[in-house]
């Protein structure tokens, strides 16, 4: 998981304007009875730009997007909530204890919605009888809470700033606060959330290891290699490589964390090999790709 940028759309484009009037309506709806409120596919309209703010990868595994469509996620559900056991949550109202209708209110709102691969969103078999978020693996409904008592459902008297969720926000938390990527290619916890995402995403599956440790591979070896190449005058080769560098650098490539783990190892062997020199040579290949592949 990397930290994620919002899309760039002007608070007056006519799809937030329109989120905003069918969030109203779906608001005006409950508050006059409507118990679960139904959310139109608007948020599709968000898809695109939700693409290109995210690099074109998931928003919580880092997989590129370019062979599947992807699902436009809701970081708080729109229309049912579970906690991280697929629980159904109740939310009082007055006197009435309901199912929580989910947070429709958001469903539209930009701060709300993420894309995300299909397999980190939906459930699927999960055989792991110790894990502590028991259940099949996805995002799904899930949204657990440290203090599911004072989850917001407009009218009980408490909003999202209330909440303290479980689950970490690719776009509001810091990622290296919570997680560490290990030399085998399993993501570490440092915190409760960093375990609870981890276990609700099942990030740590067997394919992601495998993707991630062939990343931090590439990542190991691209250095040296341009090194070699620059000395064999290799032009075509040294261009492809700078390529990679760059696209590691503004995290392009999927897997972005996992290249530079690869990539920050052997940095630090070449300058123990080689001495500081190395630092001003790297300085001036980032100028050069900048120069070459940034526009
Ligand atoms: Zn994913």
């Amino acid at each position: 998981m990397r930290k994620i940028e919002k899309p760039d759309i002007s608070p007056t484009d006519p799809r937030i304007l329109r989120g905003k009037e069918l969030a109203a309506n779906l608001e005006a709806a409950f508050k006059g009875g409507v118990l679960n409120p139904k959310t139109a596919n608007h948020y599709a309209t968000f898809k695109d730009a939700l693409k290109k703010s995210h690099k074109n990868k998931c928003c919580y595994c880092e997989a590129s997007l370019d062979r599947q469509h992807g699902d436009v996620e809701h970081f708080r559900p729109k229309q049912r909530v579970t906690d991280e056991h697929h629980k159904t949550q109740r939310v009082r109202i007055g006197e009435e204890e309901i199912n929580h209708p989910g947070y429709f209110w958001l469903a539209y709102d930009l701060d709300n919605l993420l894309l995300s691969c299909a397999i980190c969103n939906q459930p699927s078999r999960d055989d792991d009888s110790d894990s502590i978020c028991k259940g099949a693996k996805g995002k799904w409904n899930r949204f657990p809470l440290d203090h599911p008592e004072r989850r917001a459902c407009l009218m009980n008297g408490y909003t999202i700033e209330d909440e303290e969720p479980k689950l970490m926000h690719p776009l509001f938390d810091n990622i290296a606060e919570h997680l560490v990527l290990g030399e085998d290619g399993r993501l570490g916890s440092k915190t409760k959330k960093g375990e609870m995402t981890i276990c609700i995403l099942g990030l740590n599956s067997a394919n992601l290891i495998s993707w991630r440790l062939k990343a931090s591979r590439e990542g190991f070896e691209i250095l040296p290699r341009l090194l070699r190449n620059v000395v064999d005058n290799k032009v075509l080769d040294v261009r492809e490589d700078k390529k990679i560098i760059w696209k590691i650098m503004h995290e392009e490539e999927e897997f972005s964390m996992a290249y530079w783990l690869g990539l920050s190892a052997a940095l630090m062997n070449i300058r123990k090999e080689s001495g500081a020199w190395v630092d001003g040579w790297l300085d001036s290949i980032v100028a050069d790709v900048e120069a070459t592949f940034g526009t």
